[in-house]
């Protein structure tokens, strides 16, 4: 079977594990210090914080940023769930704008008509590996005086105009979970230039401590560990690597299914690059057999494949809270019944892109 996901661990990180072991300090320490710094360098901004996931990072720049009960964030209805939580569980309000049809990002022409006095803060997702509009996004905001936090928890390395994902906005947010482009099981990071922020998400992290049992905010134990630190410390020096095979991966796709009908491929912006966390098609309205029917026929040709994500989130009774009917969001609606992922891993071989290229177009053209 080939996955449509799979961790890469090499000896380097069995390696730094081991000597995370060794040492006793398994919990947050030194190893976590090394990440932030590493991690902030990569990506380019002045101060980078650790946690112990994707989710822990959107929730701590949420708050460190100042969104407090009552508050409005514009996001969008496409996305992992992770994405909108966080606004819930510090009880402010997500507002959704719609997606773009051809890649899969904000609208960001629906911005404005959704600020309201209430609004304090703007999260584009960067999903599938691919920055949001930020230029327009950033100028919004900085006209209206909201903060932007960036979901880059699928795009560590993307960039846009020469700079990158998490540098963008006043915050960035990764995932490290397993799956993601670099990983170390569960972990999550903040990027931004902001001190005062970086200090109260390191705050909020532990406790809402500014000293030994100095109690200043609302906190949690979101610390990660010394031992998810050190996979992630080595697998940051790869990201570039893994990135560019799966751009490689991407680009063999692409040039293998283009012209097969009834799909449409990737779109990348000029001034972007992609990182493939996925490589996602549109099933168009002409295509010859339906999703579900595809998934079966190409999983009995061994390849596994995805569907991120089979629900609009507005949709979503504790998200919604009733707020919202089907239609209100059609592109992120449609988008939901017609993507679907393949394969493009660094782990997935030239030989196995052949082969997923060749049962895709297969399949579509024998009904
Ligand atoms: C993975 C992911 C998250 C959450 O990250 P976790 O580490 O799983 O908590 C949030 N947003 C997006 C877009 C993601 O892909």
């Amino acid at each position: 079977m080939i996955p449509i996901a799979k961790p890469y661990v090499g000896q380097g990180e069995i390696d730094l594990v081991n000597q995370v072991l060794s040492s006793g300090m398994l919990a947050q320490g030194p190893k976590t210090e090394q990440l932030e710094k590493d991690f902030a360098a990569y990506c380019g901004t002045k101060y980078a914080v650790a946690v112990n996931s994707g989710t822990a990072a959107i929730h701590a720049a949420l708050y460190a940023a100042g969104i407090r009960e009552g508050d409005e964030v514009i996001t969008v209805p496409f996305s992992f769930i992770a994405t909108v939580n966080p606004i819930i569980m510090l009880g402010a309000k997500p507002v959704f704008v719609d997606v773009n049809s051809d890649d899969f990002l904000m609208d960001v022409s629906q911005i404005e008509s959704k600020i309201t006095s209430k609004t304090k803060a703007i999260m584009p997702v960067h999903l599938y590996g691919q920055i949001a509009n930020m230029n327009e996004i950033n100028r919004i905001a900085n006209e209206k005086g909201l903060v932007v936090i960036e979901d880059a928890c699928q795009a560590i390395g993307a960039e846009y105009d020469g700079r990158k994902a998490g540098s963008l906005g006043t915050a960035g947010c990764f995932s490290l979970y397993a799956t993601k482009n670099i990983m170390c099981g569960e972990g999550g990071v903040i990027t931004t230039d902001d001190e005062n922020l970086a200090r109260i998400a390191r705050q909020f992290r532990q406790h809402g401590m500014s000293g030994p049992y100095q109690y200043e905010h609302l906190g949690y134990n979101y610390r990660i560990t010394d031992l998810c630190a050190a996979i992630a410390i080595v697998q940051l020096q790869s990201a570039d690597t893994f990135n560019a095979a799966r751009q490689l991966n991407a680009d063999r796709l692409t040039s293998g299914l283009k012209n097969t009908a009834g799909i449409r491929l990737p779109f990348v912006h000029e001034g972007r690059t992609h990182v493939y966390h996925q490589y996602t098609i549109i099933l168009e309205d002409n295509v010859s057999l339906d999703r579900e029917a595809l998934i079966v026929r190409l999983r009995e040709k061994n390849i596994s494949t995805g569907v991120y994500y089979p629900k609009a989130l507005h949709a979503i009774p504790h998200i919604g809270d009733c707020r919202f009917a089907e239609g209100d969001f059609p592109v992120a609606e449609k988008l939901a019944a017609t993507v679907l992922s393949l394969p493009v891993h660094p782990l997935v071989s030239k030989e196995e892109i052949d082969q997923i290229v060749d049962a895709v177009k297969g399949i579509l053209s024998d009904k």
